[in-house]
């Protein structure tokens, strides 16, 4: 996909409150307007002066004038920005939206994989700094450059010579300019860069405060903060450092008209071949070149970041959607689902190499194998959290991609060890499972997972807040809610991660007696890590290096799959050991069939 430029998106955006702009930037050319005519008036009081002109009534007249002109320009300039800043906020409402959108569009792996603190810094902050282009540099800078240039054309009907006169410090500022320009591209973006790590840093550093300490790993986590705080500060001081002699020469330079003007217009006076009135005029409205100059060089910075400012916000609303259709055109039959030559990379790593797996409705199915060979993989894409690169997935006889994504996603409960609880309540977590569900649904998924009992004995009971990512419960308690939303939620296909060993010792028995009444009578499929938990299941894939190697029940594969053999003694060896150890009746395990 070819990528849009940044004016595109500029053009974009502003036009979502065209009429607003429009407005804004009439408003501020009338404003511009406004500010050249006291120049005029006064040339003209000046050379009423020299010609000798002693009636009042014209000086008031002129003076009441002045003061109007200068009244309308306040008017104008303050009502443009109004609209521009209405126009701008409504936009920057929309481009948050339309990111908030984008992201349930785009594969929800590619989500997951980037740092949390650096979506609500984009969507935040980044979004914010996009406020200075739309609301002033759209009407203002348009307005301040039009307006040097209706002077510039008016001294040049009056004396073309000292006309361009006046370019002689304004080549001098530009030149200085263009420098700067040139110069602080790089290292603004660079800076950009190093602020963001700052701020994921901070983020990472404050949400992980509870295992640094606990690993005591104060001081080397609290050196990687410090490290990504100098180096934010170093590089701005670079940058600044880079640029200041050449920013200093901009400022002093460019506005400085009369640099060329004084010289060159004393001299045509001094031969005869320009009037002193109206070198006085000319000398009146190069001075007033200086305040628009200023006023539109101040925003050439921004112009320069602009790429920087709209570039992560585009580059996430340019991402690739998942092409999914938005009405069921074709009805699944059953639920079983079929992967034929499965093929999948993450960035430029081929993980899968054309797997291929039936898993029947009712079934039980496990995927075992070594750890990093793609058996997440595997369930995350069954869960739709990507897209295959080739080979397809079909649900119940129909390609997965052409079924809508939130059709396909109430069909499978996907039970990870991290699944996320949101800072709300209890109810409100379990209800997550079927939005609009009744408090009685609620509770009879928690009753059905057995968690009843123990929302009953905590503080609120099921209005009791669980704090941001279940904070306030244990790892035990967390999973079990997630279970029941899992339950309520009444998909017919279960995928469970079951990862390592349950954080939770002592609630280890209770979450795997939720999980065994959850999966009871659905289509099961498991990622398991314990061997014997799934010895009974109706069919294993051994997943090795993105291969299915060998598929079957436990006692075909200990008689024909040599790498099952080998894992299935290292587990038995494991288990032993443990049970030697503890002995203890919460170390028994669900076993799925
Ligand atoms: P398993 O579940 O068998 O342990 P995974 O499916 O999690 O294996 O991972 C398979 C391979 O893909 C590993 O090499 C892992 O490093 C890589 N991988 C997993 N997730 C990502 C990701 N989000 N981005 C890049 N590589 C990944």
């Amino acid at each position: 996909m070819k990528k849009r430029s940044v004016l595109s998106w500029v053009a974009e955006f502003a036009g979502r409150r065209k009429g607003y702009y429009g407005g804004s930037i009439t408003l501020a050319i009338a404003g511009v307007t406004a500010s050249f005519i006291p120049y005029l008036l006064i040339a003209d009081i000046v050379a009423n002066l020299i010609n000798g002109n002693s009636d009042p009534q014209y000086y008031i007249r002129q003076m009441i004038l002045i003061a109007v002109a200068w009244v309308v320009r306040i008017l104008m300039h303050n009502l443009s920005t109004t609209l521009s800043h209405i126009a701008t906020f409504n936009v920057l409402g929309s481009i948050r939206e339309d990111l908030c959108a984008k992201l349930s569009k785009i594969p929800l792996g590619s989500v997951l994989d980037d740092n949390s603190g650096s979506y609500k810094n984009i969507i935040v902050e980044r979004v914010d700094s996009m406020e200075t282009t739309l609301a002033h540099i759209i009407p203002e800078f348009t307005a301040n450059l039009l307006l040097p240039v209706v002077m510039f054309i008016y001294i040049m009907t009056l004396d073309w010579r000292v006309g361009l006169a006046n370019f002689i410090s304004v080549i001098v500022g530009v030149i200085c300019a263009s420098v700067m320009l040139v110069k602080s591209q790089g290292e603004f973006g660079y800076t950009v860069k190093k602020t963001k790590y700052l701020n994921d840093t901070a983020v990472e550093y404050i949400n992980g405060i509870e295992v640094i300490k606990a690993f005591g790993k104060t001081g080397s986590s609290y050196e990687k903060f410090v490290n990504a705080a100098r180096e934010g500060a170093d590089c701005f001081i670079r940058w600044m450092r880079k640029c200041i002699w050449w920013q200093s020469g901009t400022m002093c330079f460019t506005p400085a008209t009369f640099l060329g003007v004084l010289p060159v217009g004393l001299l045509l006076v001094k031969n005869g071949s320009l009037p002193a009135d109206e070198f006085i005029t000319c000398i009146i409205l190069s001075a007033g070149l200086i305040t628009p100059l200023i006023t539109a060089f101040s925003y050439s910075d921004d112009i320069s970041k602009m790429k920087t400012i709209f570039g992560e916000v585009t580059e996430i609303l340019e991402r690739k959607e998942m092409i999914r259709p938005s009405e069921v055109t074709e009805e699944p039959v059953g639920s079983d689902i079929v992967l034929k030559d499965v093929h999948f990379t993450y960035k430029d790593k081929e993980i899968l190499h054309g797997i291929n797996m039936e898993i029947k409705q009712g079934e039980v199915t496990a995927m075992v194998g070594p750890s990093g060979t793609g058996k997440s993989t595997v369930a995350r894409l069954i869960d739709s959290l990507w897209d295959v690169d080739s080979g397809t997935i079909t649900y119940g006889g129909v390609d997965i991609t052409k079924l809508p994504l939130d059709y396909y996603m109430g069909k499978i409960a996907y039970v990870a060890q991290d699944n996320y609880l949101f800072d709300m309540t209890v109810k409100e977590n379990i209800r997550l499972g079927k939005p609009g569900a009744t408090d009685e649904e609620v509770v009879g998924a928690a009753m059905a997972t057995g968690c009843h009992e123990f929302i009953l004995g905590l503080e609120n009971g099921y209005d009791t807040e669980v704090g941001g990512a279940g904070g306030h419960l244990s790892g035990g308690e967390r999973q079990r809610i997630c279970i029941a939303r899992a339950m309520l939620k009444d998909a017919p296909v279960v995928i469970m991660d079951e990862a390592t060993a349950y954080t939770d010792p002592e609630n280890e028995a209770l979450v795997q007696e939720s999980v065994a009444k959850l999966v009871q009578g659905r289509t099961l499929i498991v990622i398991a890590h314990r061997l014997s938990t799934i010895k009974d299941a109706d069919k294993i894939f051994v997943i090795n290096d993105g291969n299915v190697e060998a598929e079957g029940t436990h006692d075909e594969l200990l008689s024909n799959c040599e790498l099952y053999k080998k894992m299935w003694e290292a587990h038995s060896i494991v288990k032993d050991e443990a049970e030697d150890k503890t002995n203890d009746a919460s170390g028994k395990e669900t076993v799925y069939a």
